[in-house]
């Protein structure tokens, strides 16, 4: 099979640049795709199309109901091509297929259409209360940005693409999205869409290309007003200190550290199951995952063989193989990242009860391969239970009770996601009413919906993506008050000038 080439999109028109590279499969080294890589001539040219496409295009003016229909139309085309792009993404970023189509694909299609929803029902204008005594009228306007830059990763590209670009494009910004070296394709992929339904050159552009110099020239440019940015916090707190110098609109979706509480009446039938789905899934890299599992020391014992049980039963290997639990993690150096982290923790005092390797045989040989691991004895001073190690590393602390177990929780410079087991709903409440997270989930984990709200607190971020008010940042506030007086009448102008002398 040929490889495939992606040049980048910039104007309505696929153009290539000077360089180009090499993108590997992470399970087995193989060449997926060649992808032109942008980097500041690129990125000035696709803002220069953006910024052109905005003030004298016809993309803010178009009816949103018009707006709204092509963004269900691009749902439609995705979710046509659903197999085929879940395939796509799984041999870029090695996520399992299972995932890459019900969470990755699938959710995109769901999240198109809800902002499309919203996009129709969304007041982009209404009349505010009549004003008096003068009488004037006040007209409530909710207008575009302007340029938006959108800078996302490699984990889930297509969710964190359609977060940004879904509500920028409704409310008739343009955008130009940069994605993660790692895993650009599913970026490009959506940009023929786009294309395809009629979107005006200009309106949506996309240039893959490394950090620097790429994204941290679009997230600094001066004619990009808004950055909506998902990625590590170190980046994130570069590009809000990088906002200040004109004074951009900036989202921030960073990492996390999720505590995972079972309270000693969890049924573990489910929380086993699901704390091991928490941790694990999407290969053990996603931000919201629950990476910190606090169980009552009580039942400690009893919770750490069931989950040694169920752990020896995950399927490593081919990650496009629909059997298959867990794929590897997304380059070579992330991997010797991860295992440090084991060793560290190792040295620390946390005991290694399985994984902490690289599996072992012919499949394994090429790609970028972690075994699931659980350290247990883990204490929340240890960088184990402290750093954000993105990979299927899951670190079990004990608690003596409930106050000190969201202590703990509460204790981290996060605060995107974190979960509750209990079989009591009032009790479960109570904890999660007191944990300082974004997200908090009950019984269960990642339940990510179109219709809620994504995003954290504290150093996982600034704003939310999706949920009804996802429109709200994409968009700025405009006040008119027409004056409907037709006199001096009541008017306030005698603050300054005296009457006029008759
Ligand atoms: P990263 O911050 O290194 O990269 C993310 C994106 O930023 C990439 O496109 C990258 O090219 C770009 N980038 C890197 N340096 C930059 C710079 N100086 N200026 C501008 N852009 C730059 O993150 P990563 O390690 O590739 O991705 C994993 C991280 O993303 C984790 O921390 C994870 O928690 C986070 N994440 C958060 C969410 C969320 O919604 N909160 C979702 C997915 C991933």
């Amino acid at each position: 099979m040929s490889v495939p080439h992606y040049p980048a999109y910039i104007n309505g028109r696929w153009v290539d640049t000077e360089q180009w590279y090499d993108l590997r499969s992470p399970a087995t080294g193989e060449i997926v795709a060649t992808v032109a890589k942008g980097g500041v001539a690129e990125i000035d040219r696709a803002v220069a199309a953006a910024k052109a496409a905005h003030e004298e295009g016809t993309w803010r003016r178009t009816p949103p109901e018009q707006r709204a229909a092509l963004l269900e139309d691009v749902a439609g085309r995705l979710a046509a091509r659903m197999d085929e792009l879940a395939a796509l993404q799984t041999r870029e970023n090695g996520v399992t297929i299972r995932v890459t189509g019900a969470l990755h694909i699938g959710l995109s299609v769901a999240q198109l259409q809800y902002i499309a929803q919203r996009a129709r029902a969304y007041e982009f204008e209404k009349q505010g209360p009549e004003i008096g005594p003068v009488p004037a009228q006040g007209i409530l306007r909710r207008e575009p940005l302007g340029v938006v830059g959108a800078i996302v990763p490699w984990n889930i590209p297509l969710l964190v693409i359609v977060w940004k670009i879904g509500p920028a494009l409704a409310a008739g910004n343009t955008v130009v999205l940069k994605p993660d070296e790692h895993a650009p394709l599913l970026a490009l992929e959506v940009a023929k869409e786009f294309e395809a339904a009629g979107l005006p050159p200009g309106v949506l552009n996309v240039v893959a290309g490394d950090g620097e110099p790429a994204g941290a020239h679009l997230a600094s440019h001066p004619d990009v007003r808004k950055v909506a940015f998902t990625g590590s916090t170190s980046v994130g707190r570069g590009i809000l200190a990088g906002s200040a110098d004109t004074i951009k609109r900036v989202t921030l979706e960073l990492g996390g550290k999720g505590p995972n509480i079972l309270l000693d009446d969890a049924d573990l039938d489910v929380a086993i199951d699901g704390s091991l789905f928490a941790c694990f899934a999407n290969n053990g890299q996603a931000c919201e995952a629950g990476t910190r599992l606090l169980v009552p020391r009580s039942r400690r014992d009893e919770v750490v063989s069931r989950l040694l049980a169920r752990v020896a039963t995950i399927k490593l290997g081919d990650p496009l193989d629909p059997a298959t639990d867990l794929g590897p993690v997304i380059t070579r150096e992330q991997q010797q990242r991860i295992l440090s982290y084991v060793d560290q923790a190792q040295r620390d005092g946390a005991k290694l009860v399985a994984g902490g390797g690289v599996p072992s045989g012919p499949e394994f040989e090429h790609g970028n391969w972690v075994e699931p691991t659980v350290l247990v004895d883990v204490t929340n001073d240890m960088p184990i239970a402290r750093e954000e190690v993105f990979g299927p590393v899951l670190a079990v602390l004990a608690y003596d009770s409930v106050d000190e177990a969201i202590k703990i929780a509460n204790d981290t410079e996060y605060g995107l996601s974190a979960g509750v087991w209990s079989a009591d709903e009032t009790r479960a409440l109570d904890v999660a009413r007191q944990l300082e997270a974004g997200m908090v989930y009950v019984n269960d984990w990642h339940v990510i919906h179109p219709q809620y709200p994504f995003g954290g607190v504290k150093q996982s971020g600034l704003g939310r993506e999706g949920g009804p008010d996802a429109l709200d940042h994409y968009t700025e506030q405009k006040y008119i008050s027409v004056d409907r007086s037709g006199g001096v009448e009541n008017k306030a102008y005698g603050l300054v000038l005296s009457p006029p002398v008759s």
